[in-house]
């Protein structure tokens, strides 16, 4: 779909399937489109997609595995340790007719291939502390740029770019947007919960 506009592109990813049992664990809050869309954009006009090896670390339910697969990826693989969510990934995957991208059940850890651009949502590390090590870690590990959401908090922003730059990474902070979620957890108080998130670009320092 070589023509397709950021707007499209957000409106394909609304409408995937989301989680039908998200798991608290697991943190699974699946990536709203506009989100989705904007991340992937910003990726697609610096040439980090179309005809790239990409990976999305914790794909969930494969929303940005398949808009970088519809901004023209060469191939994409999708890491989840969750084998429902990557059911639901499947089905919205075969009906859209892409056809290359892989998905893998199991920790990120375990991801070895080398890639030219990481994208990734990782927990946040609010229910499980810490939980966005591995991510980060292997983000780095990828020889990659990394695309990543994170939440916009000083301490979260000062951590991950921390972590980052003693890996040999320089930060990029693109943009800060509102993220939906929907009431899906106990601790929810409200219908819709908004929170500040930022996009972030990290790319090696030494690349070229
Ligand atoms: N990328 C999706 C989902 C984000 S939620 C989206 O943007 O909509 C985070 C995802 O990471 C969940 O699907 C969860 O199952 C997965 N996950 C959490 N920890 C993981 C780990 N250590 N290894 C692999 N997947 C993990």
């Amino acid at each position: 779909m070589p023509s397709l506009k950021k707007k499209q592109l957000a409106k394909i990813l609304s409408n995937l399937e989301c989680f039908d049992n998200p798991k608290v664990e697991l943190e699974q809050y699946t990536t709203p489109g506009d989100v989705a869309a904007e991340l992937l954009w910003i990726a697609h006009i610096n040439g980090d997609i179309a005809g790239k090896i990409i990976a999305d670390l914790g794909t969930g339910t494969g929303v940005l595995a398949i808009g970088a697969s519809l901004l023209g990826a060469d191939i994409v693989y999708g890491i989840d340790r969750d084998d429902e969510a990557l059911e639901i990934a499947q089905r919205n995957i075969k009906n859209l007719n892409l056809e290359n991208i892989t998905l893998i059940h199991g920790d990120v850890s375990f991801f070895s291939h080398k890639v030219d651009t990481v994208i990734m949502n990782p927990p946040f590390g609010c229910q499980n502390r810490n939980a966005d090590r591995p991510f980060l870690e292997k983000a780095c590990e990828s020889e990659g740029v990394i695309y990543s959401i994170n939440p916009n908090l000083e301490e979260v922003r000062r951590f991950v770019e921390m972590f980052l730059k003693e890996k040999g990474f320089g930060s990029y902070l693109l943009k800060t947007m509102s993220f939906e979620i929907p009431h899906q957890f106990y601790f929810h108080k409200k219908k819709l919960e908004r929170i500040e998130v930022c996009i972030y670009r990290f790319e090696k320092l030494d690349r070229y």
